[in-house]
């Protein structure tokens, strides 16, 4: 056995995951320490975003879907 370089490894955030999810799940093929976005057996890539950018855009979308919910209820009521 020949000791190659360690893969990567890395596994897609569960929110990146899409169907078909056994393709989603498949871990990062590239050398670990690599540059660049990560990539899996099937050359499939995807890049690993900062948690605040990701928590900021959640905030965001929740807000906005809070603003639509009043606003359809507002709607209701001037009827
Ligand atoms: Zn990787």
């Amino acid at each position: 056995m020949s000791a190659g370089a360690q893969p990567c490894g890395a596994r897609r955030a569960r929110w990146q995951e899409t169907p078909p999810l056994v393709v989603a799940r498949m871990p990062c093929a590239r050398p670990a320490g690599h540059g660049g976005p990560h990539e899996d057996a099937l050359g499939q890539e995807w890049t690993e975003l900062p948690q605040d950018l990701v928590d900021a855009v959640a905030v965001t979308c929740a807000v906005y879907q809070v603003r639509e919910a009043f606003a359809a209820e507002d709607e209701g009521a001037a009827r």
